[in-house]
């Protein structure tokens, strides 16, 4: 892996539906940008493995596919933001999924817009990953996961070195919880009616940028980091 650079970035925005692919390239742009990835699904999972208050709330409506309330996840986020390793940026990967949670991210930007003492200055860039339908469903039914180091695979199109099991460090791969047929289509449905106006509001106010996510990994991921040299130059 080529190595990091600590130029600033600021916050970053992934939106797309389930599937495609903004877990795999929130780790790319981690490693080179040397920035955190704040998915608000592992920490959702997270908090249903360790058992806590908001992994019982959150726990039958993420089995279900659907969303969980935007007051849970805003102070989730508002927690994870305040840590000091989020200070030079992070990526979002997962949030906002509502127009209610872009509002608050945006209220919460405004604030730290106008306090000086607060290290995250610029607005997001919004990257949007467009992927086609039947692609999706292939990429989330194949999509194997490592419990330890969450490195991502796929049995179709990124198979590990051996069969289900994680390259780096050997564990066997798991299949998530809600990657099953019956919970996909109410994900997809979630993302239409609560997550796409969210790009549509990102799109009015001039922020999104829209990147064919229907590419091969290495390629999306080339662009992207492309939009991200173009917005510090
Ligand atoms: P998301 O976080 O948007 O749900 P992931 O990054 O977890 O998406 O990717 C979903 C699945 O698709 C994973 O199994 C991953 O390995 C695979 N994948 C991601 N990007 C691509 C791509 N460009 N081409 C093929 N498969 C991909
Ligand atoms: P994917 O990578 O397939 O898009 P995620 O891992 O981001 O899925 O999210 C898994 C589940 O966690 C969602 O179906 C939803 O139940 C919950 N979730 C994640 N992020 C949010 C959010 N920002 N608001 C509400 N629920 C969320």
């Amino acid at each position: 892996m080529a190595q990091g650079t600590s130029r600033e970035i600021g916050p970053v925005v992934l939106l797309g539906p389930p599937g495609a692919g903004k877990g795999t390239q929130s780790k790319r742009i981690m490693e080179k940008y040397l920035v955190p990835q704040v998915s608000t699904g592992d920490l959702l999972r997270y908090n249903v493995a360790q058992g806590t208050e908001l992994g019982m709330a959150a726990k039958a409506v993420m089995a279900r596919g659907e969303l969980v309330s935007d007051d849970l996840v805003c102070e989730m986020v508002r927690q994870r933001l305040s840590q000091p390793d989020c200070g030079r940026g992070y990526i979002l990967d997962g949030f906002p999924r509502t127009a209610a949670q872009a509002g608050w991210l945006d209220a919460l930007l405004d604030d730290k817009l106008f306090d000086n003492s607060r290290p995250t200055r610029a607005w997001p860039i919004v990257i949007r990953l467009d992927v086609d339908y039947n692609q999706l469903l292939l990429r989330i039914t194949g999509r194997r996961s490592c419990p330890t180091c969450g490195r991502i695979y796929n049995v179709h199109f990124q198979l590990p070195s051996l069969d289900e099991v994680c390259d780096v460090d050997g564990q066997k791969l798991i299949t998530r919880n809600d990657d099953r047929l019956e919970v996909i289509q109410p994900r997809l449905k979630a993302y239409q009616e609560q997550t796409a106006p969210v790009a549509d509001y990102y799109q009015r106010t001039g922020r999104l940028i829209a990147v064919n996510g229907d590419q091969p990994v290495d390629e999306v991921t080339k662009q992207i980091f492309k939009i991200l040299e173009d917005r510090q130059s």
